[in-house]
């Protein structure tokens, strides 16, 4: 449906606002984000990294004490960029989950209580989601076969009859999580992000050291490879077989030709002629490289998008929340808390539980 049918079907809704803003505040992770979205359009989506130092990965209690820190400003900085006050917005969207618990706590919070003070409707987003219709809504895929890779989720994801299903995952830890312990492994700098240093020094990369490739399947494991290439880190950086530029190479050419075989066997399954990568590690440029050759070789075409919106950010929780608000969604105060998990163990708010009231 095209942007403008879609505002013509909004404005048809009794009671609705002909522009709906919403304010999205996102904080999943160790990013937090305030964005705001009109209509399709990002009006602004300030972020903030909480980056710890080399050799560490982040906390849930110190990053939920950074998030703390920062979320008002960024909430005061997100009204000024858009040039917009409160009596402008017309519903708080939040991450619901999943993510880790207490920095989904911290933001919760806030959002519940800016929802209170102004007076606006609230809703709950499913942080996969948000990935998903931020990818849509940047890129223009109309039915892609999703890549949804970051640093706590690995999935292959089609649509069909009103939810996002889920055809191949990780079985064990995410892909950007196995790079950003890797990272750790190396003594690599968190400052972008340890994927972004890891992608810089595999340029690098010489010579392929071979690593197990772990598809099952539909789905993928990387647990198994990170213990490998630690053990080989040790062992062949001691004798100088290898630089460490060849191990970010060797680690990147493996897990990604995974991520793109169960791309492309869900993409036969469906049909499919188009993909869309969203989530964090959907910014680095030689899986976007690898993922386009597949792509062409089948007469598909790729979308991808940058850092500013495959990184988790606020706006994509608006835009999910935009739509959920659009479709009639309202989240009650009674119902406004956090879910930490989306594990195939506990079954609980993963991408193909929420029901997507707002695609025919
Ligand atoms: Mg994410």
């Amino acid at each position: 449906m095209d942007r403008n049918i879609r505002s013509r079907c909004w404005l048809s809704v009794p009671g609705g606002w002909a522009m709906p803003v919403v304010l999205g505040f996102e904080g999943s992770a160790n990013k937090i984000g305030v964005g705001v979205v009109r209509d399709g359009t990002v009006l602004a989506n300030p972020r903030r990294t909480y980056v710890t130092p080399p050799g560490t990965g982040f906390l849930p209690g110190d990053t939920a004490r950074h998030h703390r820190g920062v979320i008002l400003d960024l909430l005061q900085e997100a009204l000024t960029e858009a040039g917009l006050t409160s009596q402008d917005i017309d519903c708080i969207a939040y991450t619901k989950g999943p993510g880790m618990g207490a920095p989904l706590v911290s933001v919760a919070v806030v959002a519940r209580t800016v929802a209170q003070l102004w007076n606006k409707p609230l809703l709950g987003v499913n942080h996969c989601i948000g990935h998903i219709e931020m990818g849509r809504l940047i890129t223009g895929a109309t039915s892609p076969t999703v890549l949804y890779v970051s640093g706590g989720n690995t999935q292959v994801i089609a649509y069909s009859e009103h939810r996002y299903r889920i055809f191949g995952e990780t079985i064990d830890i995410a892909v950007g999580n196995c790079l950003d312990r890797f990272a750790r492994v190396l003594k690599i700098s968190n400052d972008p992000s340890p994927g972004y240093n890891i992608e810089q020094m595999a340029k690098r990369g010489k010579k392929l050291v071979e690593l197990p490739y772990t598809v099952k399947g539909m789905d993928v494991s990387f647990s198994g490879i990170l213990s490998f290439i630690e053990d080989v880190a040790q062992r062949m950086l001691a004798t100088d077989e290898c630089t460490p530029e060849d191990l970010c190479f060797s680690l990147q050419e493996t897990v990604f030709a995974m991520l793109v075989e169960i791309t492309e066997r869900a993409m036969a399954h469906c049909g499919s002629q188009e993909a869309l990568i969203v989530g964090g590690v959907g910014c680095n440029l030689r899986l976007q490289e690898m993922m386009e050759t597949m792509c062409q070789e089948r007469g598909a075409r790729l979308f991808a998008t940058d850092e500013r919106f495959c990184i988790d950010n606020g706006a994509m929780i608006a835009q999910a929340g935009w739509e959920m608000f659009r479709a009639g969604h309202r989240t009650p105060l009674s119902d406004s808390g956090i879910t930490q998990r989306f594990s195939v163990f506990f079954h609980r708010y993963r991408t193909d539980e929420v029901e997507v009231t707002w695609r025919d």
